[in-house]
């Protein structure tokens, strides 16, 4: 790691749906809608209907940030709670060399 960092790093929204919409294909889940709006406690929710809602707020937060948050959430459609699954799951998606790059 060299060379050039921003301090700060903002993202189109398009781009952070095109993130999702990546995830989503990967992992082999379809939200039945994305949406974004400011939250006051938490980076995002999924509700039991598949809608997933994302804190406008992600568009401001590193690139692995903002994929563990996606990742967390989209997973959410195929395991409703935290468990062993879940977590085993997770780190599954997210170990490196799985992301995006
Ligand atoms: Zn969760």
């Amino acid at each position: 790691m060299s060379g050039w960092q921003p301090l700060e790093e903002i993202v189109p929204e398009e781009i952070f749906r095109a993130e999702v919409a990546a995830w989503a294909r990967r992992m082999g889940v379809w939200p039945r809608e994305v949406r974004l709006r400011p939250m006051k406690r938490k980076w995002a929710s999924c509700s039991s209907r598949g809608v997933l809602t994302f804190n406008t707020e992600l568009l401001r937060q590193p690139a692995a940030f903002r994929a563990e948050v996606i990742v967390h959430e989209l997973l959410h459609l195929k395991v409703p709670n935290h468990g062993k699954v879940f977590r085993a799951l997770l780190r599954a998606y997210l170990a490196p060399g799985r992301g995006e790059d």
